[in-house]
């Protein structure tokens, strides 16, 4: 469910119509509603505990929208921050989350990004290989502290998505192996720089069956039975993120609730305190891309292309996942479907969203949504072909505020320095 609907023939997100933010703010834009972010995280956080589990830790994953007043509206409900940078670490505590709900993964954390998370006093670092564990003791000395650690385990199961977000595979480049784990754990807990609490996995993303998920926490129950029967303290399990969306032409994706039952029942009579990171089933449904129709471009040979003025990149998942996203009219015209190729402005062949999608007729001049581009949107924008970077604004009932502002050409050029000799 989301606040994006049609009234009295217009799109509005919440009370807020994308005619008026279009028209204030210009085009292309990104509109995110803070009453789908607020509702996403509570269903979740309801699902978890209606079924038992606790009060765990919900990290949002800061790389599916890393704005810090998104970051801000779900921090308020008691959101932590599932971060993978130095940088993220940043956005999480410039938007007020505490540091001890912060948990820092990834696979090449930098000596530097190590020092910082600790120093800023991160609830776990998720640790990912033996080098990796290396260097968090390595740094931890150094900084004369103990590094709270969970090792990522990668439990070597198929998980749906696409292949550039599976990441639970054993081919993958992501965790170790439960071996592994088991090993490292047992290490860290004798390294003077480290503390293990935990253990974590995080199999994919888009994930729209429940089973392979199953399959993998049922490993992760065991491995964290094993490590206590050898008397080592296990305090936290991180199960990730990657429950799916509905993105229109998909496969329903598992409800909250149905996630929520699916765990209760593989970790029952298990006491831990869980953790979570999810970002794509927060934040998706929670934005659209508004862009304007530049041209109708109607070729003898028959394809009508819809030029817009967004690119490839200001929404690169399609380009880069062969995303589906749902195209909808702002202002819907009345009149038959036409089959449109929709594409942007940038030099490339990759830069078309869509190809041979039916939507009302549209003329130059229209507005349009990409629905559920609040996930990897606006985060994965880029200045490519010179563009400046898309502006974001956040909605809260009938009030809306820019929270990301079109950057000017003159920022743009001012990043630069010319070299001496030129
Ligand atoms: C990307 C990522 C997530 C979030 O994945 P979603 O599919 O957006 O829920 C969670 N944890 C880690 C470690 C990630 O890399």
């Amino acid at each position: 469910m989301n606040h994006f609907e049609l009234r009295e023939g217009e799109l509005y997100c919440e009370d807020v119509s994308l005619a008026r933010i279009a028209e204030a703010v210009g085009t292309p834009v990104y509109v995110y509603s803070s009453a789908t972010l607020e509702r996403h995280y509570l269903v979740l956080r309801d699902a978890l505990r209606d079924a038992g589990l606790g009060e765990p830790l919900i990290a949002f994953a800061v790389k599916a929208n890393s704005n810090v007043a998104v970051l801000k509206t779900l921090g308020a409900l008691g959101a932590g921050a599932d971060v993978v940078s130095e940088g993220e670490v940043r956005r999480a505590l410039a938007a007020g989350i505490a540091p001890e709900r912060i948990v820092f993964s990834g696979v090449g954390k930098t000596a530097q990004e190590i020092a910082f998370a600790l120093q800023a006093g991160v609830a776990e670092i998720n640790v990912e290989s033996e080098p990796e564990l290396k260097l968090v003791d390595q740094v931890a000395q150094g900084l004369k502290t103990r590094a709270r650690i969970a090792i990522r385990v990668n439990p070597d199961v198929e998980a749906g998505g696409h292949a550039k977000i599976s990441t639970g595979k054993a081919e993958n480049k992501f965790g170790v192996s439960f071996a592994e784990a088991e090993r490292l754990y047992a290490n860290a807990s004798n390294a003077a720089g480290l503390k293990p609490v935990g253990v974590a996995c995080h199999i994919g993303s888009q994930i729209t069956d429940l089973a392979p998920m199953e399959a993998a926490f049922g490993k992760m129950r065991s491995l964290v039975e094993r490590l206590r029967r050898q008397g080592l303290a296990v305090e936290r399990l991180d199960l990730g993120g990657g429950l799916g969306v509905p993105y229109f032409n998909q496969p329903e994706p598992p409800s909250p609730a149905a996630y929520a039952a699916m765990i209760a029942r593989v970790m029952a009579g298990l006491e831990i305190q869980f953790a979570f990171e999810p970002g794509r089933m927060i934040a998706a449904n929670a934005g659209v891309l508004v862009a304007r129709v530049q041209h109708v471009n109607a070729r003898p040979e028959g394809r009508n292309f819809l030029v817009l003025d967004a690119a490839m990149n200001d929404l690169l998942r399609p380009a880069m996942y062969d995303a589906y996203h749902d195209i909808r009219p702002v202002r819907p015209r009345p009149g038959a479907a036409v089959t449109y190729d929709v594409v942007g402005p940038v030099c490339e062949t990759g830069d078309t969203f869509t190809r041979d999608r039916a939507l009302a007729p549209m003329q130059a001049g229209d507005l349009l949504a990409f629905m559920t581009a609040g996930a990897y949107g606006a985060a994965m924008s880029s200045e490519y072909n010179s563009r400046p970077l898309v502006p974001e604004v956040l909605v809260k009932g009938a009030a809306f505020a820019v929270v990301r502002p079109r950057q000017t050409y003159d920022e743009m050029l001012a990043r630069e320095r010319p070299a001496p000799w030129l």
